[in-house]
């Protein structure tokens, strides 16, 4: 029997939305709400038809855009064939996903030999720690400052993104901020984070390293990990490029990273949730800093389905996979590896593969950026542009010369009281004037990238909308 369900009007939609809907970023009172009757590529398309152009890729993770024909397809004969079989069991799709992810798509960089699957980002971070500590016997993990790694407690415990640990805000009351009480920085430290453009230590690049070319914060960290001592440090975790804390760092930044990690002798996780399949235009961040960089484990989520369905995973590389393999893991989790989720990825996978999907986020990334540039020279308040791939940190400053941030606390802002003076928030308004979407946490810094396949015609659509946006925001200072 064919039957389609009813649809309610929206109407009724939005009051049941607000009725029985946990909020999160907003009050009840000062919620948007914003209903999207359907998705397509790169746009968002509301029940009356406005077609919104989705500049922040709905959290930089619909790599190959929305609704990918084949990719569709295939989740659809995956249904066909199983609803649920768990972890213990063999489906064709994991084990096919997981050989892609280590021969196919890593076997070049020959360090990586398993997959543990997952359903979300946090997940894999909070397993990739759990591994981390459960090899070496140490209890430590070394994070960053604004790194952002998830909102279970263990990956929770490593954000230094200012307060993004589930806090509460409140727009009647400006001091007011309450973090979750309980949930510390359990066995996680943080060292400085490549923040070049306002560095926490104080330095201005290039101009800051030191003999061998080395880099302050990097000299920081080693130190801050040898203080801790070693022997208690299990690993150190970064994101290639802090996603939610929106920074590119320098190309020296991991390298260095990675022969420090070396020479002490521990691992380095790196969180590839956000920016791994392509989002800067390499397969995984990391690569776009050397073919020399050999994570011990790496996290996955978001770009592994292009989010069609939610999977995540860490990789872990030969070393650690001996290891597992040498004892018993009394581990389980409901949905590793869902087969429907694994047909999604699989089928993900292989549109990447055929159609080189990173290097078309690369190229894109060349145009777009070119174009960012220019409006970078055009703006007075435009401060400062990095990026690659579809991944793009904007800084908007009262001035260029002195680099005086509009919001002085700058990504240390509790969110308390009005934010709508937060220049992002200027910049978001008047860029969906235009029908653009665009991404921001922090206040002074727009987070930019669609998807890997954006179109040219979108690209200049999106550097038109924020030019407009740009005209505005230099009118204010
Ligand atoms: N790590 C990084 C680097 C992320 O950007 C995110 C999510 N933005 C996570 C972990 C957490 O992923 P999820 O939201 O799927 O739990």
């Amino acid at each position: 029997m064919t039957q389609t369900a009813a649809r309610t009007d929206w109407k009724t939609i939005e009051e049941w939305n607000r009725k029985y809907i946990v909020r999160t970023f907003s009050s009840q009172d000062e919620y948007q709400w914003i209903p999207v009757e359907s998705t397509e590529g790169d746009y968002l398309i509301m029940p009356d038809g406005t077609r919104l152009l989705d500049f922040f890729n709905q959290l930089y993770c619909v790599n190959i855009g929305q609704r990918n024909e084949y990719v569709t397809e295939r989740i659809k004969e995956a249904l066909d064939r199983y609803g649920f079989v768990w972890d213990l069991y063999s489906t064709d799709y994991k084990a096919t996903v997981a050989k892609m992810l280590v021969e196919d798509i890593l076997g070049p960089y020959e360090w990586a030999a398993k997959v543990r699957f997952t359903s979300t980002g946090s997940e894999a971070v909070e397993v990739a720690s759990i591994i981390a500590r459960l090899y070496t016997g140490k209890p430590l993990i070394a994070s960053r400052e604004h790194g952002y790694h998830g909102e279970s407690a263990g990956a929770a415990a490593l954000n230094h993104v200012y307060p993004g640990r589930s806090h509460l805000s409140d727009g009647a009351r400006p001091d007011f901020v309450r973090g979750v009480p309980g949930q510390l920085h359990n066995n996680t430290f943080a060292c400085p984070a490549p923040l070049c453009y306002r560095c926490s230590i104080g330095h201005s690049y290039p101009g800051c390293k030191s003999v061998g070319d080395q880099l302050p914060c990097v000299l920081a960290t080693e130190r801050m990990i040898l203080n801790q001592g070693v022997d208690q440090v299990a690993a150190i975790i970064t994101e290639p490029a802090c996603g939610a804390g929106t920074i590119v760092p320098p190309d020296e930044y991991l390298p260095q990273i990675y022969e420090m990690k070396n020479r002490l002798g521990i691992l380095w996780i790196v969180d590839e949730v956000l920016m791994g399949f392509g989002r800067l235009g390499t397969w995984f961040g990391h690569q776009k800093y050397g073919k020399q960089l050999k994570p011990d484990l790496m996290t996955i989520a978001k770009g592994l389905t292009s989010s069609q369905i939610p999977a995540g995973g860490v990789v872990v590389s030969e070393h650690v996979a001996e290891f597992m393999d040498s004892v018993r893991w009394n581990h389980v989790s409901t949905f590793s590896g869902h087969p429907i989720a694994m047909a999604a990825a699989q089928a993900n996978l292989e549109y990447m593969i055929d159609n080189d999907i990173p290097e078309m986020g690369r190229a894109a990334g060349e145009y777009f950026g070119a174009g960012l540039r220019e409006l970078e020279a055009k703006h007075k308040t435009v401060g400062f542009v990095a990026g690659a791939g579809m991944f793009w940190q904007v800084e908007l400053v009262k001035d260029k010369v002195t680099r005086e941030p509009f919001i002085p606390a700058d990504r240390y802002t509790a969110f308390g009281g009005d934010n709508s003076d937060f220049p992002v928030r200027t910049i978001l308004g008047k860029c969906l004037e235009k029908g653009v979407l665009l991404g921001g946490f922090v206040p002074n810094t727009l987070r930019i990238g669609a998807s890997l396949t954006v179109s040219r015609e979108d690209m200049d659509k999106g550097l038109d909308a924020l030019d407009y946006a740009l005209d505005y925001l230099d009118t204010t200072v």
